[in-house]
């Protein structure tokens, strides 16, 4: 079923509380919302989620969810992995891990051996770090929804403006918040922080029925950006990855078309762009989950240990994509992303 912002009370059958969370007020406000879930007591959210032999796939069609504290890792350096945007200090964290959405393509599918969903109740803690690591390092970059997406859970989490009220009040940290959902809403009522940027990924309509099923339509995600930028939000379009699927450029370029159709490019902080990547070993282990995706059977070349497609592919994706974008963005708007820098 196709998600645009609900989510249902009996979306998840079970929930899994680590007995160290059991009396966190967040802990209380999730339970809350799903009160036809089996709750069930763990000493720690690893024996669920990191044993080997689970089927990621089959956990995906009902996965349950885990509530736990996060004892350590409250920020990982992103140096060297992830697009920094020109910031010399940036990092993320991981306030959840994995996705309600199940895109053919996510390398989460690679790194965790389990679909369930694992949220880390105790905020406050990554808060504190982030004020520790922005003593020693400024203007610290921040992304807080790489490893799952953030403002899809939002009615039932609340992180999205917890962080954005954080982060109103430190003109040093620049958080990005990125997201495929349809779910401004959740946080529309908030005055914009000019320093939170709310980064939508894109992907053509047809990309988006055979690749990203569950996440919101285009016009959907459309909509949203341009409330966004209405409002007042910094707002950043992420088409990433970019795919080669038969008649990539036809696609491609009439996708560029509809996205700017309903936006004014102007408005836009900037957009990003990548051509379809991921990390080797991730690649193997998604593969394998995925063996029925002609997406993992094309030509490929590991660059860095990354794998991506071939140079002269990737060069041409990003010509073909940004020749057609500089006739609504100026180009100084417009960032690749290269393979070998990211996962
Ligand atoms: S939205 Fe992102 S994190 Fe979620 S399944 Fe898709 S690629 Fe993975």
């Amino acid at each position: 079923m196709r998600s645009e912002n609900f989510i249902s009370p009996k979306r998840f059958s079970h929930i899994y509380v680590e007995r160290s969370a059991e009396n966190h007020p967040k802990t209380s406000e999730i339970l809350s919302k799903f009160p036809e879930s089996s709750v069930v007591s763990i000493d720690s959210y690893k024996e669920v989620f990191n044993p080997s032999a689970q089927n990621f796939q089959a956990q995906k069609r009902s996965p349950k969810l885990i509530l736990a504290e996060r004892k350590d890792q409250f920020l990982y350096s992103g140096s060297g992995i992830a697009p920094d945007f020109g910031y010399r200090h940036f990092y993320y964290n991981a306030l959840v891990l994995n996705c309600l959405y199940n895109c053919s393509y996510c390398y989460l599918q690679g790194m965790y051996s389990s679909a369930n969903v694992v949220v880390f109740v105790n905020n406050g803690d990554y808060f504190r770090e982030t004020d520790e690591r922005l003593k020693l390092s400024k203007p610290l970059y921040l992304c807080i929804s790489y490893d799952t997406d953030l403002l899809a859970l939002e009615s039932i989490l609340g992180y999205c403006k917890e962080w954005i009220e954080f982060a109103r009040s430190r003109p040093d940290l620049i958080v990005e918040l990125r997201t495929k959902s349809a779910n401004f809403k959740s946080i529309a009522s908030l005055k914009p922080a000019p320093n939170v940027i709310l980064a939508w990924t894109l992907s053509p309509e047809s990309v988006i029925k055979e690749h990203e099923p569950l996440t919101p339509r285009l016009a959907s995600r459309l909509k949203n950006v341009k409330q966004a930028l209405e409002a007042g939000w910094q707002v950043r379009l992420c088409l990433d990855p970019i795919l080669n699927v038969p008649d990539w450029k036809t696609i491609y370029r009439e996708f560029v078309g509809d996205v700017f159709r309903e936006i004014p490019g102007d408005k836009l902080r900037e957009i990003s762009l990548g051509v379809f990547r991921m990390n080797s070993e991730y690649f193997k282990n998604s593969k394998k989950r995925r063996s029925n995706s002609y997406l993992y059977y094309l030509p490929m070349e590991t660059r860095s240990s990354v794998k991506s497609y071939p140079e002269e592919l990737e060069k041409e994706m990003f010509s073909v994509v940004e020749k057609e974008l500089e006739s609504f963005v100026p180009k100084e708007k417009i960032h690749r992303l290269i393979a070998n820098e990211t996962v």
